[in-house]
């Protein structure tokens, strides 16, 4: 059956200094408890090797937050898929909506990226979500499974079975403004309809979809209590150990 799971991206935050000591607050209050799903952070590239060498990796996952569409070779600045996974990290976020807006990537160059993670045995934490304006439009179905088709149908049952998906509105990331649940509930069944579809039931039953936008723990339980919310993607309050765990714990 899916993993429930509860992902930190701290995105272009923290020196090194401040990732490590973060990541090490996190590793130390995870060996407290049992959590009840998989706990990953995703570090800027710079604190991976670092990190990766602070961390129990039985307790907590490590993922870069995006990596290059090529191999290796004349992509000055780029940081490969490969060379995430030599710094010990096991996962890589993909398709970020910051991304695809800022750094204009295209489900084409994500379909590549997808296929170089998972060629060096990175697991993808692939996101799709709408605007607000195609929400209000009332396309936000058609955007997301648009997203999905494009960037990850021509996987094998076996390769996508390698994803975890994470729905994040994009009206919700950094805004303070959550889906309901009932927001998330609809989306996401909607996503393992479409995955079914494809791939069939068993596929879409096991894959994880986690909920993105604002998740909080004042909001975490209640998200992650609706049948196909397997878990969160974190921005803001994965920067604080404390409300990181207090998430984690929701579950
Ligand atoms: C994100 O960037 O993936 C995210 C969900 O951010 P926030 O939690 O800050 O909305």
């Amino acid at each position: 059956m899916r993993k429930n799971i509860v992902a930190g991206n701290w995105k272009m935050n923290t020196s090194l200094q401040e990732g490590v000591q973060l990541a090490k607050e996190v590793n130390e209050s995870l060996k407290s408890f049992k959590a009840n799903c998989d706990v990953v952070i995703a570090a800027p590239f710079t604190h991976l090797a670092s990190i990766n060498a602070e961390i129990d990796k039985n307790l907590l996952g490590l993922g870069a937050e995006n990596c290059a569409d090529h191999v290796s070779g004349a992509y000055t600045g780029e940081v490969s898929a490969a060379m995430v996974a030599s710094t010990g990290a096991n996962y890589v976020i993909l398709g970020h909506s910051e991304r695809r807006q800022y750094y204009g990537e295209t489900s084409e160059t994500l379909k590549t990226k997808i296929g170089l993670a998972l060629e060096n045995g990175l697991t993808p934490i692939f996101c799709i979500g709408e605007v607000l304006e195609q929400r209000e439009e009332g396309v936000h179905f058609d955007v997301v499974k648009s997203q999905i088709e494009d960037a990850l149908f021509e996987l094998s049952a076996e390769d996508f079975g390698k994803i975890i998906l994470a729905y994040e509105p994009v009206w919700a990331i950094g805004t303070g403004k959550t889906a309901t649940d009932e927001q998330a509930q609809e989306m996401h069944a909607f996503i393992r309809r479409v995955i079914a579809d494809k791939y069939g039931k068993d596929v879409a039953d096991n894959t994880s979809i986690l909920y993105g936008g604002s998740c909080k723990p004042s909001n975490a339980a209640q998200l992650f209590a609706k049948p196909d919310v397997d878990g969160g993607l974190i921005g803001g309050a994965s920067l604080k150990a404390d409300s990181f765990i207090d998430i984690v714990k929701a579950f």
